[in-house]
Order: structure tokens, then sequence, then C-alpha cells
């Protein structure tokens, strides 16, 4: 049997997720892009076990029309033959009829460990073969060695080694829509619920979706609560009714335990809810809900990434190179070690089990410490301090164009201000509204509900403040007291923020500290690798690409869709990676007629090799007179009548919708952050302005000052955007 030089094969293993079959196209056309060959392995490593049709060569069309799929179109399954050696031998016998000893793992650590023991017995079980008379020693010599690349499909969010495992976001929207509905029917009601969710030894889910949701308390697995936290949860319940909630919802991990290691069920939280706070209580325990559903955008086009990233290392390797696992760090390709991570995470839940819950916690970050202490501050409707007599008034705004996640933003700001003794004042209709008066103190309860709203609660307008407002504006700020602003929106609000900033020396009022939070679907606000409101957007387009994709199952047909960002091509990248776009018109590239003749006669001859649809996404403003309705004409015209061609504007349904987990999650760190900036200035007396973002995973600001240095001021855009770098994927994907 001959073989091409190289023969890939990839696996879905252990517990499905959402994202596999992103992740699994993008290996497959990867390496077909590269000249190699790939088979899938069917049904994990039952599949590698099984032999025969179960490991089958795949072609580029094989993946097509996969990526709004959820759960693993190639199948998983738990295996026990596979952790027998006689259950490798098989496995590595049926492997090389195909000439494969390259492997793509999609699963978790157990998968990801049984790969590697795989990997380390492989020289003997070949010599075993050859023993046997099952394979001929030419055959073991041109197969010294077997490379493993592993990719973490786990709804859990669990290993260390990449910030997020494949499905662990979807899993995330099915639990904050859950949450969402439960909340509206609980208010109604004036009830409580009692939400399990999946996590035996990572709290992720539980921490992310109790905070994405805005609930009261949460119980998981790293962090048991101290003794008597029956009390303390009944009595922050109680003061949370007694500032205006309807509702009491708490959030437990499947793997949640007291200090003592006893496990605390969502039944028992429910007596204690009804037994001391004579309320009528409900559990919900999620289940596979949380597996199933249609994949993120996120899930898209990290699982995209993370898919051809596996190839390229795959490709790269020799015999002696050390397995890696392939994530994601702060949205980058991240590799590491692959045993070595496997080792950290379940050293892990070892610890839990060893009640060293302090080092479990250290080991899951920084930052997931911090969401925990984010999310008990605004939980609680207390100040965790006394207030002093003169408290600090802090104005809130919003400026620029609508993005979700604003009124999250607000919310936390609000809450965590107030913990900190801080009087939070909110302003209605941006900077205007100052002027006009429109502030009002806010209260921990006035801001309920507004974790899970579109839109912006206190309005927000484009308006950049003018020169003659500056005096208006000052004389409201004197009034109000206010001592400090945080302005959470897109271009105008930071535009805004800096005019006043630049006129400081004239207005004294404007000498108090300011931080503008990044809040634009656009994201094109500099030093900030996302805004607050991007990762919504991205949702809503994908969501009607998958719509647009199937409307068109019965012609041949080209689609041209237009989405929204100004002069930023973010959200037609990402969500050309996310919906399998063959063409994206990027504003930062520009399109010319040359570039559309190409692309038409690489349309026209695709379409004559069989393709039956084309998917091409243009951003608003790539260019003025190539308008969608001109390139779709065009497409049409010179299509002849081998396809036809629709259009579809997108339009102002991108700036709508609840925010996204991960937008409330953003919003919620940037405003604690923002927080803590104005008090730390306000408290040192200093008055700095400022921008903050969350680059490279790390909170920081940048002084307001330099924003001209940082930005393309005709195109409204960062003068550096990490994201362009990922077209080369795109382009690795799109069929040749
Ligand atoms: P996950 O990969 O999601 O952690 P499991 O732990 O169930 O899920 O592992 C999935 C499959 O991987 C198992 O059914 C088995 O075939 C294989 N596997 C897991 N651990 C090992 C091991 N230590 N040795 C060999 N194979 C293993």
């Amino acid at each position: 049997m001959s073989h091409s030089p190289v023969s890939i094969g990839v696996l879905t293993s252990g517990g499905d997720a959402q994202g596999m079959n992103a992740a699994v196209r993008a290996v497959v056309r990867t390496a077909l892009h590269e000249g190699a060959a790939v088979y899938a392995i069917y049904e994990g490593y039952q599949g590698m076990v099984d032999g025969g049709d179960r490991v089958r060569s795949l072609s580029w069309d094989d993946v097509g029309s996969v990526l709004h799929r959820g759960g693993t179109v190639i199948g998983t399954a738990r295996c026990p033959a596979f952790r027998e050696r006689d259950g490798r031998r098989r496995a590595a016998r049926n492997l090389l009829q195909c000439g494969i000893d390259r492997l793509v793992i999609i699963g978790g650590d157990g998968s990801l460990t049984g790969a590697n023991l795989f990997r380390q017995e492989w020289p003997e079980l070949l010599a075993e073969l050859v023993q046997a008379g099952e394979i001929g020693e030419a055959t073991a010599r041109a197969h010294p060695a077997l490379m493993i690349v592993g990719l973490v499909g786990s709804i859990d969010n669990d290993m260390v080694g990449t910030d997020m495992t494949i499905g662990a976001d979807s899993a995330l929207h099915r639990i904050t829509e859950a949450i969402d509905a439960l909340t509206s029917t609980a208010a109604s009601h004036q009830r409580s619920f009692v939400i399990e969710v999946m996590g035996r030894h990572c709290g992720y889910l539980a921490l992310t979706s109790a905070i994405a949701g805005g609930t009261d308390y949460a119980l998981i697995p790293e962090h048991p609560p101290a003794e008597g936290w029956e009390a303390r949860m009944c009595e922050m319940l109680r003061n949370g009714r007694a500032a205006g909630r309807r509702d009491s919802i708490v959030v437990v991990a499947e793997g949640a335990t007291d200090r003592t290691g006893h496990p605390i069920s969502a039944d028992y939280v429910r007596q204690v809810l009804e037994e001391r706070l004579g309320e009528d209580t409900r559990v919900t325990i999620l289940g596979h809900v949380q597996r199933g559903g249609t994949p993120s955008a996120y899930d898209r086009w990290m699982s995209t990434l993370v898919g051809h990233a596996a190839v390229e290392e795959l490709l790269a390797a020799t015999p002696d190179s050390e397995p890696q696992l392939i994530g994601v760090r702060y949205n980058r390709i991240h590799r590491a070690p692959l045993m070595q991570c496997v080792e950290q995470t379940r050293s892990v839940a070892q610890l839990i089990a060893e009640k060293d819950y302090d080092q479990a916690m250290a080991l899951r970050g920084g930052s997931f410490t911090a969401m925990f202490e984010i999310f008990k501050a605004m939980a609680a409707a207390l100040p965790s301090i006394t207030p002093p007599d003169r408290p600090r008034r802090i104005a809130v705004l919003h400026s620029g164009g609508l993005a979700p996640g604003m009124n999250t933003a607000a919310r936390a700001a609000v809450r965590l201000g107030r913990d900190r003794g801080h009087i939070m004042l909110g302003v209605r209709g941006s900077f205007a509204g100052l002027i006009d008066g429109r502030i009002e103190e806010l209260s921990w309860g006035d801001v309920e509900g507004w974790t899970a709203l579109g839109g912006a609660e206190l309005g927000a307008s484009r308006q950049v403040p003018t020169t003659e407002q500056f005096y208006p504006i000052a004389r409201a700020l004197e009034t109000h007291g206010v001592d400090g602003l945080l302005v959470i929106g897109g271009w105008k609000a930071y535009q805004g923020a800096y005019r006043l900033h630049s006129e400081r020396e004239r207005y004294p009022a404007f000498k108090i500290p300011m931080i503008c939070l990044p809040a634009s679907i656009d994201n094109n606000l500099p030093g900030s690798d996302l805004s607050i409101g991007a990762d919504t957007a991205l949702n809503v387009i994908v969501e009607a690409l998958d719509r647009i994709k199937q409307s068109a199952m019965a012609a041949r047909r080209c689609f041209v869709v237009e989405v929204m960002g100004r002069h930023c091509g973010y959200l037609a990248l990402m969500s050309g990676l996310a919906g399998g776009a063959e063409r994206i018109y990027l504003p930062e590239e520009g399109v010319t007629l040359k570039d559309l003749q190409a692309d038409v006669e690489h349309m026209v001859a695709s379409f004559r090799a069989g393709r039956r649809l084309y998917l091409a996404i243009r951003n608003e403003y790539v260019n003025p007179q190539y308008t969608t309705d001109f390139l779709a004409r065009l497409f049409e015209e010179e299509g002849h009548q081998l396809f036809d061609v629709r259009q579809a504007v997108l339009g102002h349904i991108q700036q709508g919708g609840n925010p996204s987990p991960f937008d409330r999650i953003l919003a919620t760190r940037l405003a604690a952050y923002g927080i803590d900036f104005l008090t730390g200035e306000m408290e040192r007396g200093s008055a700095a302005g400022v921008f903050a973002g969350l680059a490279e995973g790390k909170l920081t600001t940048f002084p307001i000052k330099q924003m001209p240095d940082m930005v393309d001021t005709a195109n409204r855009r960062p003068l550096e955007q990490w994201w362009l770098e990922l077209r080369s994927v795109l382009h690795a994907l799109a069929q040749p």
C-alpha cells in the first residue's frame, strides 16, 4: 500500500465538547493545505483499537458544514480496551495500516495521558507486532516514533497550560442562558433557586457563571466555605432582599464541599434556604444541557486556531521532540509540554482532595482568585468598610455607540464603588447629561438586574463635548461634588475624556481622576486586546451566518455579508474564522479592482469544481465605492448562470442583544479595575487621566495624553492590532 510521506490521525476522546468540530475541521484542512494525508479516527480510542473503517481518510469537503454543530462529528467514546497494553498494540497496528505516526488528540487529561503512554510504548509495541508477524520490519523502521500533540476538549476549563479549554465558553453560554431564564421567573415569584453546574474539581464554570448571571452566592471546589457558612450565606441573602433584590440565586459546582471535604449538594443548600429563610426554593441541575447546543463564536475561532497550530506543530515535530499541548494564552496560541500540563492539572485535584485549598486556588492563577473576590464584593449589599464621614463621589457615564455589556460594567462599578464606601452617581445621557444635571445617586438595588441587560440604562450618545460645553460641564462636576469620573464607552468616549483632560489647566473641575473603559463592538480602542461588546456582536454575526448558510442548502450560492466595525476589521476577520468564510474584506487591507477580478475568477473556478457555497464577509467601511451591493452585482454578473448571489447587511442587530458571558466577565473585571484605580488616585490626592485595557492578559492603564500616539486617527483604530496575524489561518482554511 502506498502512502503520502506524512499521515496524520485526528481523534476526539473522553467527554464531548462544543468546538471539537471546529478543531477537527482546522486539523483536516491545514493538513491538506500542507500536503499531508489526514485520517479521522472515529469514536476515540475505540476506533483506533477496532481499526477497519473506523480509521478513514478525510477530504476537504468531509469537514464542510460542521462549524455550527455541537458535539463531535467523528464521535467520541470511553475505551477500556485502550487502557490495556493489548488494546494499544492493536491500535498501533491499525494506525500503521494507514501509515499514521502522527496524532492530534482532542480530549481531557485522561485522553492525553493515554496518548502519552501510547507514545512511550510505541517502539516496544512495534517490536511486538514485528515479532508476531503482524507488521513487517520495514514498516517498523519507517515509523520509529509516534508524534503526538494535544488539544484540550473539556467544558470544565480545568487544564493547566491553556486559558480556555475547547467547550468551556459554550458551556458558559448554556449556563448563563439558564440563569437569565431562572432569574426572571424567580424574580416574578420572589423565589430562590439553587443551580448545580458541572465541575468536579474546577470551579471555573460555577464562578464565572455566578458573575455573568449576577447571582448571590457561589460554592466552588477550590474554595470551600469555612464553618458557619450557612448562616453567613443566609445573612447575605437577607441583606440583598432588604436592599431590593426580588430573587436569590445560589450556584453550586458539582464538586463543591465544605472545609472538611464533605460534599455540599444543591439539595442541602435548598434545605438551608427553606428552613432558615422560609423561602420557596427550587433546585435546577443543569447536567448535560451544558455540553449541548451550538458552539459559541469563541469556541469556533479559538478551536480553529489551535487545530491549525496543532498540525503545524506535528509537521515540525521530530521523533525526539517533546509532545506539546496547544492552547491559548491571552488569545494567542500557546505551546506547553503536554505531560507537565497534565501533571499540574492532576495536582490541583490532588490538592483539593488533600484539603490544601489555598494552594489549589493559587494554582488556578491570580485572575481566578481576583474574580472570586470581585464576586463576593458585588454580591454583598453592604459595604465591606465603614464609609468615611465624607465619602468620595464617583460619576459613571457612557459615551459612544451602544455596546452590550455597558450595563454590566456600570452595575459592577456601582456595587464595587459602594463596597469601597464611595457614593456612586449615574449620569444619564452621556456628557450632555452632565450639563442637564441628569445625575443621581445609584444604590445597590438600583442596578439590580443590569448584568444581563443589553443596551445602556444610563443612555449613551456619540456626541463629543464641544468647546462651548466645557464650562457647563465643569460647573456640573463642581455642583455635584464629583471626585472621580468613570467613562465607559467607545471611540467618542475616549475622545470626550481626552478633550476634558486637555482642558484641565483652564477648568480646575477637570482635575479629577478619570478613567475610560473600552466598550465598543468594533473593538477599535487602543490599549486593550478586546473591548466590551465585541464578543456579543461576534456571536450575533456567527448566529446570523449559520442561518444564512442554511438558507442556501438547495442552490449554488455566493453570499456577501456586510458586518459592522467601522474602520476596524476585527468583526469581519473573527466572524470569517468562526463562520468559515472563503474571503473577507478588511478595511486594513482595502480592496482594488484587481483583487475583485482575482476573487471572481477563483469563485467561478471553484463553483465549476463543485462548490455549493461561497461566503464572503465585507466590513462596512472597506471601500466607499465597492459597496456590498456592488460586490454582489459584480459576482452575479461574472458568475453567469453558474451560481447565484445574495447579499445580507446585518446592520444594527449587531449592537443589540444581551451581553455574552465573556463580555459580562470582561465588563466586571474592567469595572473593578477602574474603581481600584479611581480609589487609589483619590486616596493619594492625584488626578491622572487614563484609559484602561486588558492587554496580553494584564489589566493596565495608559495616560490619556498618549492616545494620539497609539492610534491611526484618520481611521480611528489602534496602530497595533494583535488579531491581524490570524489572517494566515483564514487563508490556510479557505479552499485553494
Ligand atoms: P477525559 O479525556 O475527558 O479526561 P477519560 O478520563 O474518560 O476522559 O479518558 C478517555 C479515554 O482515554 C479512556 O476511556 C481511555 O480510553 C483513555 N485513557 C484515559 N486514561 C488513560 C490511561 N491512563 N492510560 C491509557 N488510556 C487512558
